[in-house]
């Protein structure tokens, strides 16, 4: 037993014997029993009302009590001092969690589910230009960018934003946005404009330099022909090196035009409200009647196209990407094999579909395949004039087309292209 409960034995025997005592002296005994308790009961009253007050918080003291109020009172002071403690280590944490998120070079902002604003950093009032009055507000209704409008409203969040701040055009943003804790999301927004300049410049030079080789490489091109066209002018030795010249000036050639071209996609934004319903059928019946005249002995192709349903994009990037894929096809598969070429679209989307029978892409070279550049070593004997960039275009122009590209290939068995396109770009 502790010592709180012994002491209020002690007042509970103490006192009802003294009442007894008091009570057989008086000869009145039960009245003397009865008003003791009555006060028993009163003292208990008591402390509870000012415990009550006290948790209650009217009031800040407690009484010292006695019996086992005091020890009930004295645990009371304890939890209140160390609830305290805990109190201000938890927000001595969160003044310092503040001071690091407001140090950060990065704009954050924490937004509620309906992507209103609850909290942001010193970072994010200069980058996004957000004032104190703007806590409470939608985020949208402060950056109106249709971008980034349309970004919030289809939760897309897995892919980051580019966009121009919005009280500086000439800071670009890079904006990720993370849903936390069930119903917050993290807003942080990226200075990136370094990076894109530097990107630009790099796109510049690139564009530049295929522009300026395109001269030189026409008139080396023209002197090699006479030279080729005239035979009798050189010496028999020297044709297979003028044939060998003329192959290379010929690869040096699509390089440029495959490179400026890449570099006018990079460049170009084409606002999807330019893009017209584009006849699949039609242009796939067209591009593999034209690819069949790359190679003169070449696979057999079939052609599988569903007529009618049209996708909504730009002719012209869409014959280059085709293009490179059955050009592809005939390049690298045997004359005694096969090439399907499928075009097909349904509730679920449009596909493009380009299958060969052919000498097919090792596991190991597929994660790279549509880097730029990268081709499977051996490639040149079946395709000496080939630049790497092809798949590189492909990717591109499905980026422009909301689409994707899939490639499924073995070595030996022969490869399959499919370019698939979402619902909302099919039109029946
Ligand atoms: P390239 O001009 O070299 O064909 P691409 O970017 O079009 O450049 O293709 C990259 C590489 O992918 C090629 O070098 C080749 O090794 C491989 N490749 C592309 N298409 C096929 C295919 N249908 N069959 C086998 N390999 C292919």
């Amino acid at each position: 037993m502790t010592h709180a409960w012994r002491s209020e034995g002690a007042i509970l025997v103490g006192g009802a014997a003294a009442a007894c005592g008091l009570g057989w002296l008086e000869g009145r005994t039960t009245q003397f029993l009865l008003v003791f308790l009555l006060a028993y009961l009163a003292r208990h009253l008591y402390y509870c009302v000012h415990l009550l007050a006290w948790l209650r918080g009217h009031t800040n003291e407690l009484p010292d009590g006695n019996g086992i109020w005091s020890e009930i009172f004295h645990h009371h002071r304890l939890l209140k001092r160390r609830h305290r403690r805990r109190k201000r280590r938890l927000a001595k944490i969160l003044k310092r969690f503040q001071q690091a998120t407001s140090a950060l070079p990065d704009a954050t902002v924490v937004l509620t589910r309906e992507f209103s604003i609850e909290w942001f950093n010193k970072a994010a009032a200069r980058l996004l230009g957000l004032g104190k009055r703007d806590t409470g507000l939608r985020i949208d209704n402060l950056i109106r960018s249709p971008q980034f409008v349309e970004y919030l409203e289809k939760r897309r969040f897995n892919r980051p934003l580019t966009l121009a701040a919005p009280r500086n055009e000439r800071i670009r943003l890079e904006i990720r946005i993370v849903s936390y804790a069930s119903d917050r999301y993290l807003l942080v927004a990226r200075d990136i404009t370094q990076l894109h300049l530097l990107e630009r410049q790099r796109r510049d030079f690139v564009a530049h330099v295929s522009h300026e080789l395109r001269t030189p490489l026409t008139v080396l091109k023209g002197y090699l022909e006479t030279l080729t066209d005239s035979p009798d002018a050189v010496a028999e030795a020297y044709h297979p090196m003028l044939m060998h010249m003329d192959e290379q000036i010929l690869r040096l050639q699509y390089l440029v035009d495959d490179l400026l071209y890449l570099s006018r996609l990079e460049t170009t934004q084409e606002h999807p409200g330019k893009h017209r319903p584009v006849d699949i059928a039609a242009l796939v019946q067209d591009i593999c009647k034209e690819a069949a005249h790359v190679q003169a002995r070449h696979a057999r192709i079939e052609v599988e196209v569903m007529p009618g349903a049209k996708l909504l994009g730009n002719e012209q990037e869409l014959r280059s990407a085709f293009t490179n894929l059955v050009v592809n096809a005939i390049k690298y598969t045997p004359e005694t094999g096969k090439i399907e070429v499928r075009w097909q679209a349904d509730a679920s989307g449009g596909r493009f579909e380009v299958s060969d029978s052919g000498k097919g892409i090792p596991a190991e070279h597929l994660p790279r395949i549509t880097e730029r550049f990268y081709r499977v070593p051996g490639s040149d004997n079946a395709n000496p004039t080939g630049t790497g960039l092809g798949l590189a275009i492909v990717k591109h122009v499905l980026n422009r087309h909301d689409g994707r590209l899939e490639i499924q290939s073995q070595a030996g068995r022969g490869s399959t292209f499919r370019c698939h396109f979402p619902r909302k770009r099919v039109v029946s």
